[in-house]
């Protein structure tokens, strides 16, 4: 325990000489937090992937099948192709979209995949959180962030009180790109539509993007994450908080706080209690 506070006692002054601070402030409210703060640099994550061994399935189950559908506000490309006004659940409508995935030829990145990765979690999310693309343990699970990364924002969301059960994770694109490159602007425009949807059958309070790729596919821009992190956004009427993807804060330990401060601004955002301890 004590090593561990030392360590994030160690992290916490790294992270502010970075900012360009030449003083710490380690008084005792600083010092309450810091042992609160999840991250352990000597915490690597394994290499091995899914928290939960589970067979990839092609047709996701879901929990809840609470909601009625909204009439259709999807534009107009997207009502042709994903109309979700059919639905009277949002369990039909995810399972529907599923099915419509399995079957895509929107690009060229099905035909490579051993599973597509809708997205794993609750129907009724408070949080959505929406990453980049599924990577090789993602492609090989049929589940979202199970690899290193996704261990880490696993881990960083226990943190926060907040099981995986309890959010809905998902991402840009649904289908793996070779090496985990990024997804190219062919790949995020066949496949977009397909996350819009989603977003309009969970309707979240607010959406957490993982990254600049994240940010920049769900507003056609072109920000930088750096500057970007940390700002909220507006998503038809929807708060996003734009903050670093977890595979760049296994790399960047020190940028880990920024992403650790994003997310209490979420919770503060939809007045959700945090964990004791951390403000
Ligand atoms: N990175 C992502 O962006 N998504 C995943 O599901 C896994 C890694």
């Amino acid at each position: 325990m004590l090593e561990q506070i030392i360590k994030n006692i160690e992290e916490y002054i790294k992270y502010s000489k970075d900012n360009g601070a030449s003083r710490v402030e380690l008084s005792k409210e600083v010092l309450q937090q810091i042992p609160i703060l999840p991250f352990d640099l000597s915490d690597k994550p394994k290499q091995t992937a899914a928290p939960q061994e589970q067979t990839a399935t092609q047709q996701p189950t879901y929990q809840t099948a609470k909601e009625t559908l909204e009439q259709n506000t999807a534009p107009q490309a997207q009502q042709e192709q994903i109309n979700i006004s059919q639905y009277t659940s949002a369990e039909e409508g995810m399972n529907k979209l599923a099915e419509i995935i399995a079957g895509c030829t929107g690009c060229s990145l099905g035909k490579n995949k051993t599973n597509f990765v809708l997205g794993e979690g609750t129907l009724t999310p408070e949080i959505m959180f929406i990453g980049e693309a599924p990577g090789a343990d993602e492609d090989k699970a049929g589940r979202p962030f199970v690899g290193p990364a996704g261990q880490l924002l696993t881990k960083m969301l226990e943190k926060l009180g907040l099981p995986r059960e309890e959010i809905y994770l998902a991402n840009i694109l649904k289908c793996r790109p070779p090496n985990n490159r990024k997804p190219n602007e062919d790949e995020t425009k066949a496949c977009i539509s397909y996350l819009e949807a989603q977003i309009q059958i969970l309707k979240p309070k607010v959406i957490v993007a993982l990254g600049g790729t994240a940010v920049n596919s769900l507003f056609n821009s072109n920000f930088k994450i750096t500057e970007q992190r940390g700002v909220w956004m507006d998503y038809k009427g929807i708060p996003v908080m734009p903050t670093y993807h977890p595979r760049y804060l296994l790399r960047a330990q020190t940028k880990r706080w920024e992403t650790w401060y994003d997310m209490i601004e979420v919770f503060k955002k939809i007045k959700k209690t945090l964990p004791e301890g951390i403000k």
